[in-house]
């Protein structure tokens, strides 16, 4: 399709997954290789895989400015997600009935919530302004007696915006509500202090910031109520029974060890971001960006190119090796407009002529003139063959 200029492969959508590191691949495979006990068993070789198990928690807690005790590995963040909503409302109904959450929640939040309310959990939702921006005192007025939960997420993995969860936290606290926070997008990309933002509940997943997959986190406040989750074994406290998966429980844990250098990238990933949307702005003059320019996770990018397809884009992109993507990976192959573009009022039109962009610790300026050479290629061909 482009023929003068030299291909080669762009990965720009890291908020989707990363690939896992040289030092975690490295721990993961001494682990197998070597510590594959079971962290139950009493002799030695069950002690050794349990202190592997307990320094990762270490690690997952120093990096969020929480106690070990208040980590629970679980596979992955969506099963985080479930633990929090599921024991909370099981814990307050019938007494109480009501959450309060934001429509740009991801699948495995909303979802969830759906099913919530198929039990009788009452949920509502507070809109969110043009760069999905939450509002506290529009939350506050949403609080009734009924209420136990706000549910808002740190930063959202389509459009970036990073939420005041701190100010909802105080808003929740002098309601005596406890708040839950989707974390998953912020983690390794902005410093995150659990104590500080003033949380009860976060979750954390280890694949978005080049650990491996299938294992997440939840962190829940010493003194905030939380229940069993899987029932069967003593692991996990309890809550979350089931043989734990040590390699990649190790493998979470290095991935937490870089979080503060993979921080430090934030100013130059934020420079590539402007150099990004500036060069598109002169190929194509009107385009939207829909991410805010400030609070916003300095890697992600969400773009409407009006009357372009973002399947046809995605895949000429594709074709060019560059991954981006049309909407969360979640929601990607469904062909749906995305219900966070929908929430901060794109037509259904729009939403799907919208990309989400999210750079990564690798990507560099040469990346990105690639990737902006393509499109205004595409862009030249498309104008020649109207
Ligand atoms: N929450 C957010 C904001 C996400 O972006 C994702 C993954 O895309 C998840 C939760 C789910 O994470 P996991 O893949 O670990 O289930």
């Amino acid at each position: 399709m482009i023929s003068t200029i030299l291909k080669r492969n762009v990965y720009l959508d890291n908020n989707a997954t990363t690939h896992v590191s040289k030092a975690v691949r490295k721990t993961m495979n001494r682990v197998l290789k070597y510590c594959w006990g079971n962290p139950s068993s009493g002799y030695q070789k069950g002690k050794t895989a349990n202190s592997i198990v307990e320094n990762a928690r270490e690690q997952v807690a120093s990096a969020i400015h929480a106690h070990p005790h208040e980590i629970y590995f679980t596979s992955c963040a969506t099963e985080a997600n479930n633990m929090v909503l599921k024991s909370l409302s099981n814990h307050f109904y019938p007494g109480k009935k009501k959450i309060i959450s934001t429509p740009i929640e991801h699948p495995s939040v909303i979802n969830t919530l759906k099913f919530l309310e198929t039990k009788g959990i009452i949920v509502q939702y507070c809109p969110v302004d043009r760069y999905g921006f939450v509002s506290a005192e529009e939350l506050e007025n949403m609080i009734d007696n009924d209420t136990f939960l706000i549910c808002c997420m740190l930063a959202n993995n389509e459009i970036g915006t990073i939420q005041n969860i701190r100010e909802i936290s105080s808003v929740a606290q002098k309601h005596s509500i406890l708040v839950m926070s989707d974390c998953v997008q912020a983690f390794g990309k902005i410093p995150i202090d659990v104590k500080d933002l003033g949380i009860d509940y976060a979750t954390f997943s280890a694949h978005k910031l080049y650990g491996p997959k299938g294992i997440g986190c939840l962190y829940a406040k010493i003194s905030s109520p939380i229940e069993a989750f899987i029932h069967g074994g003593h692991q996990e406290e309890g809550l979350r029974a089931g043989t734990e998966s040590v390699h990649n429980i190790a493998g979470f844990g290095k991935a937490c060890q870089a979080t503060r250098q993979l921080i430090s990238h934030s100013a130059q990933t934020l420079l590539l971001k402007e150099h990004f949307s500036q060069q598109l702005r002169i190929i194509k003059p009107d385009i939207v960006i829909n991410s805010p320019t400030t609070g916003c996770l300095p890697n992600t990018i969400s773009i409407t190119f009006p009357n372009i397809s973002s399947r046809e884009l995605m895949m000429m992109l594709d074709y060019n090796g560059i991954s981006v993507s049309s909407g969360s990976a979640c929601s990607s192959q469904l062909n749906i407009p995305s219900h966070v573009l929908k929430a901060i009022g794109l037509s259904d039109t729009l939403a799907n002529e919208t990309l989400r962009i999210s750079f990564g610790k690798d990507t560099r300026k040469g990346d990105i003139n690639y990737t902006v050479n393509v499109i205004r290629k595409y862009f030249k061909q498309s104008s020649r063959n109207d």
